[in-house]
């Protein structure tokens, strides 16, 4: 099953369903960052949230999730846009974990002192930003919670990302149900009692069950129509010229000590793709300035 997102309307009982699964780009963020498996569980939860949030957004807009949890991880920063682009990183790839990976271990290695901050670029002059103190660690349980609390928008969401000791992602995806606006809120509590009762998302994701599967599930008998299934990918928007503008801003002196070493190395946060360039590239940056 290659990463999809789904998107369903149930307009009569005022409320959408998004379904996604994410765990080929998981894996991707995990190789490249060479997360242990509790820091890529977080990172799992971190990346499938965006994707959740990405799903909300207009064309061309972009969210990121900063997660600042006072846990071992320290810090995290995930970010997608309205096509299913999804990037990330956490500050501590190396976090140990004692045991199995559950979402408990998850809570803990994020932790939940701190806060959940949300940016949107949704091209507007400003970024729009609202932060909310994390309530329990869970990245989900906290993405209910600045839903309801910060865009006053009725939610839920649900995130599962199964890691096996060894670290192999097994499955990962997500669950947002949302009532659409000036609803009541009567058919998103039956379906969130619905969702309640199924196993946990990961268990489920790892048997083999889609999206489209898992929508029609909890909205059996709930009248709906499909609106839209899309691909999801790792990718970052980093480049060589990108990297090359930035040395571009360095003061002459800190060029020129580059130019003494050798070479510089711009190693991209997301992505960790690195881009060197020679002296001679950072002798003609110098000329320029
Ligand atoms: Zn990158």
């Amino acid at each position: 099953m290659t990463d999809t997102l789904v998107r369903i309307l149930g307009k009569e009982a005022g409320v959408r369903g998004i379904a996604c699964v994410t765990t080929d780009l998981v894996r991707e963020a995990a190789g490249r960052h060479g997360t242990s498996p509790a820091a890529t569980a977080a990172l799992g939860y971190g990346l499938t949230g965006a994707v959740l949030l990405g799903a909300l957004l207009k064309v061309q807009h972009r969210v990121a999730l900063k997660i600042a949890g006072g846990g071992p991880l320290q810090k995290m920063i995930t970010e997608s846009d309205s096509y299913g682009n999804v990037r990330g990183y956490v500050n501590v790839p190396n976090v140990p974990a004692a045991r199995t990976i559950e979402p408990d271990v998850v809570a803990e290695t994020i932790g939940r002192n701190g806060n959940l901050t949300v940016v949107k670029d949704m091209r507007l002059k400003n970024l729009y930003e609202s932060t909310v103190p994390l309530q329990t660690g869970y990245l989900d349980a906290d993405l209910t919670y600045y839903l309801n609390q910060s865009e006053q928008t009725p939610s839920v969401v649900e995130i599962g990302v199964k890691v096996d000791e060894s670290g192999e992602v097994l499955a990962a995806g997500g669950l947002l149900l949302q009532t659409l606006p000036g609803e009541e809120i009567s058919a998103l509590e039956q379906l969130s009692e619905r969702l309640d009762d199924l196993p946990p998302l990961g268990d489920l994701l790892a048997e083999g069950r889609t999206p489209q599967d898992l929508l029609a599930t909890i909205f059996g008998g709930v009248d709906f129509e499909w609106l839209e299934e899309r691909p999801l990918h790792f990718a970052c928007g980093c480049s060589r010229d990108r990297s090359l503008q930035a040395l571009q801003l360095l003061s002459r002196e800190d060029l020129e000590a580059l130019i003494e070493e050798g070479e510089a190395v711009v190693d991209c946060h997301f992505c960790h793709e690195r881009y060197v360039f020679g002296s001679e590239e950072l002798q003609r940056l110098l000329v320029r300035q």
